[in-house]
């Protein structure tokens, strides 16, 4: 089925595809943005231009999500890894931190963390290499956060739910933010890369509330500080500009679709798509995660027959699916399908799942 532009079915785990729409919206304005008789790229951050760029993605994204005045929204740099160590330095103190260890990133983040304190394990799903999510959350309400991954982009599980806690939620949202509505008022500091459901890499959102950064007393460099990024507005240095812009716009389309619920809708059935060539294998694919844990946007599988994996991968790619190479610790495959992801390529996808497995099986 030939896509506008030639383009391919685009699987990357990140940076993954953006709109088609969003992609024509920036090339007509790459030269000329809008009389300024400059681009984007070239625009001082102090211009008005820009500062309106800036003020309305926030105002979107505020729409979008639902956030509300108690709560700040940051564009900052350094990608959710910085966010790994930030978070540990300004709110891990004397006490301890707990991390809901689901996946890979999780990992990851308590690893930083570490760095800074004392940091412990509430829950670590490693026991069943990561295919699942917790039931129950026993945390030590006095610790000084919890820490989740919503999404696992490596082993694809995923909180189909906000979860509840009473000490202050911090949550790596990198994967899955904008493709289900949620509860911003159960966390108190949620982070995100730009690169898989917002925009391109380089700018990594931040919605932190007031009432989390009245708390911090420690003195800390400046770009590590919060409460600094905020009191500049995200302008305390030279901000990314051009992908803060761009997520503007991918904040205008998913509005103009209708918001997060439209999002989740098509969300859902897209996954289910590829899901049910899996189910309907008879053992040929199997999915990583335990079905409640099914992520909606990084669909995990290997193949029975481990050897099949490269030639699946391969003959998918020469029809124009790309990037279908699971991560090589989980092995096998793995379809992301971010917001932007179009629902044909999902179509294609399961057919070609069943012609293959008609082939070899
Ligand atoms: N958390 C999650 C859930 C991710 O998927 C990623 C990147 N794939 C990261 C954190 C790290 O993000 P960055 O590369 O922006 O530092």
């Amino acid at each position: 089925m030939p896509q506008p532009f030639d383009r391919v079915f685009n699987f990357s785990a990140g940076p993954g595809v953006l709109p088609v729409q969003v992609l024509e919206e920036i090339r007509d304005e790459v030269l000329n943005y809008r009389g300024a008789g400059m681009g984007v790229m070239e625009m001082s951050h102090r211009s008005a231009a820009f500062e309106q760029i800036l003020f309305e993605a926030k105002a979107d994204l505020r729409s979008l999500m639902g956030i509300s005045d108690e709560y700040e929204i940051l564009f900052l740099q350094g990608g959710a890894s910085s966010q790994f160590t930030m978070v540990p330095m300004s709110f891990l103190g004397s006490g301890t931190a707990q991390y809901i260890v689901t996946g890979a990133w999780g990992q990851k983040a308590i690893e930083a963390g570490r760095f800074e304190g004392e940091v412990e394990v509430l829950w670590d799903g490693k026991a069943d290499e990561y295919r699942s999510i917790p039931n129950e959350i026993g945390e030590n309400e006095l610790a000084s956060y919890v820490h989740i991954t919503t999404n696992e982009t490596i082993q694809g599980v995923r909180f189909g739910h906000d979860i509840s806690v009473t000490a202050p939620l911090i949550c790596d949202m990198s994967s899955d933010i904008l493709s289900r509505p949620v509860d911003v008022s159960k966390y108190d500091l949620i982070y995100a890369g730009a690169q898989k459901n917002m925009g391109p890499a380089g700018a990594t959102v931040v919605i932190i509330k007031k009432e989390l950064l009245d708390g911090v007393s420690r003195e800390l460099p400046p770009m590590m500080d919060y409460r600094v990024h905020v009191k500049n507005d995200s302008m305390y240095n030279t901000p990314p500009c051009w992908a803060i812009y761009v997520c503007g716009k991918v904040y205008r389309r998913l509005l103009s679709l209708g918001g997060l619920m439209a999002v989740h809708e098509n969300n859902i059935a897209k996954s289910g798509v590829v899901y049910s060539a899996i189910d309907e294998s008879n053992g040929f694919y199997r999915g990583h995660a335990v079905t409640e844990a099914r992520s909606l946007m990084n669909v995990t599988f290997t193949l029975a027959e481990d050897g099949l994996t490269k030639s699946f991968v391969s003959e998918a790619d020469a029809l124009g699916m790309k990037d279908l190479k699971g991560h090589r610790s989980v092995g096998g495959c793995r379809a992301s399908i971010y917001n932007a992801f179009p629902n044909d390529g999902c179509i294609a996808l399961a057919d070609f799942m069943r012609e293959f497995a008609h082939k070899n099986g």
